[in-house]
């Protein structure tokens, strides 16, 4: 296996790094500098500049408006827009439902829904998780009713549904078989959200941001062509769903950003008269997750590696989630640690908090969730253990 990048690749490096220089519009480029956080409106208007440049969408092939690029270029476009802080785009359509349909849905299905995905004129969110099916996804309490004219009747709840207040679209798993076992009964179906008896109730997180919500179904009428896959066999569709989603959690150049950021802090924050990064404690922390990273990163390049070959994101995808989201975390934890009181200040906070610390606050809290979204990682660890481990279930 053959880890280094050719000179071509480094050159695509090299030209993707130019272009974000000058199409990052300036206000958004003083929101990078300081890795504010960045809402919906910022995320659509970045969205779209990289359409029309024809990168939003690195992994999607060209037959369906992808840029056709190998899996190699799609890591380092997707791993320098992440080191330059760019807006991170929503990933409901672009990286979930949109490969989804690519692979399980019908021809007329990828007509009607891929195009307004690409353009960013149609928003997508997740309707998987409900109140007493989070873990136990398969659990779902849903129900898709057929009514004998062509529709489901769909009644339920689902929560932490990122995004729904902005959403034109939901992908949902919904029971429309309560006869089997509990996997065998469930399907994939594509809800228009403005469809009367839609509610949708936003929560607002300690992070500050009103990202997720409860959605709910009170007698919805969806038409049965909008089932995705088999009647019935949604749960394959459902994993092959979430193996996209958790490698995109791997996120290695957001880290690496994440921590560089670190570093400067340490660099800059004193105490007892010297800067933080002088002292053993910071210091060792600093170099363990410097280490996990490189790690971490090893570990993409292999995934990297099987996915030049063709291969579709396996149980590893949960190796990457664990450790990617642990990193993540470590980031800002540590980053608080050394800011020290700094740290209770929120947002922007100008002349309070120096620049280049005044987003780790809200941006701590809001990564407490990134051990638990995707899976949490503690099923992740059952996942390791059974699927890559070999080790029996109990
Ligand atoms: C910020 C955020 C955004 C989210 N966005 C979405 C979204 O857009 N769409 C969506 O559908 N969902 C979303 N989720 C939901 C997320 O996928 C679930 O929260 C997650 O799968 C965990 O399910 P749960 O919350 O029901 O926890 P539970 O299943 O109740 O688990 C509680 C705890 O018990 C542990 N646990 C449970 N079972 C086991 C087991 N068998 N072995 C070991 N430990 C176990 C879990 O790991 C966890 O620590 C989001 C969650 C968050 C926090």
């Amino acid at each position: 296996m053959d880890l280094s990048f050719t000179p071509e690749q480094i050159a695509f490096r090299e030209e993707v790094r130019s272009w974000i220089a000058t199409a990052l519009p300036p206000h958004l480029a003083a929101l990078a500098a300081v890795d504010a956080q960045y809402g919906m409106k910022e995320s659509m208007e970045w969205h779209k500049i990289l359409y029309q440049k024809g990168w939003v969408a690195p992994h999607w092939p060209k037959e369906h408006g992808g840029p056709g690029l190998d899996a190699t270029r799609r890591f380092i476009l997707t791993e320098e827009l992440e080191l330059a802080g760019t807006p991170i785009l929503s990933p409901f359509g672009l990286h979930m439902v949109g490969p989804l349909l690519m692979q399980f849905g019908a021809e007329a299905q990828q007509k009607r829904f891929l195009p307004p995905i690409l353009a960013g004129e149609e928003v997508w969110c997740q309707g998987y998780s409900e109140p007493n099916a989070g873990s136990d996804l398969a659990s779902l309490q849903t129900r898709a009713e057929d009514d004998g004219a062509g529709h489901f009747v769909v009644n339920g709840q689902k929560t932490w549904t990122t995004y729904a207040q902005y959403a034109d679209w939901i992908f949902c798993l919904v029971r429309t078989d309560a006869s089997v076992k509990k996997q065998a009964g469930i399907s994939f179906l594509l809800i228009d959200m403005k469809s009367p008896g839609v509610t949708v109730r936003p929560t607002l997180t300690i992070g500050g941001t009103p990202s997720f919500s409860d959605t709910f179904f009170e007698n919805v009428v969806v038409p049965k062509e909008n089932v995705v896959g088999p009647l019935n066999g949604g749960w394959t569709v459902a994993k092959a769903l979430l193996g996209h989603e958790r490698t995109l959690i791997a996120a290695v150049g957001y880290s690496r950003r994440q921590l560089r950021r670190c570093k400067r802090i340490a660099a800059e924050v004193m105490i007892g008269g010297k800067p933080a990064l002088e002292h053993p404690s910071y210091r060792a922390r600093l170099a363990h997750l410097e280490i996990k990273l490189r790690a971490h990163q090893m570990a993409n390049y292999r995934a990297l590696a099987g996915a030049q070959l063709g291969h579709a994101p396996g149980p590893e995808s949960s190796i990457l989630k664990l450790v990617g989201s642990e990193i993540q975390q470590q980031c800002f934890e540590l980053a608080a640690d050394i800011m020290g009181e700094n740290s209770l200040s929120w947002f922007n906070d100008p002349g309070v908090v120096p620049p280049l610390e005044q987003w780790v606050a809200p941006a701590y809290c809001y990564n407490r969730a990134t051990t638990i979204y995707g899976g949490s990682n503690e099923i992740q660890k059952n996942i390791i253990a059974k699927w890559i481990l070999g080790l029996p279930d109990r």
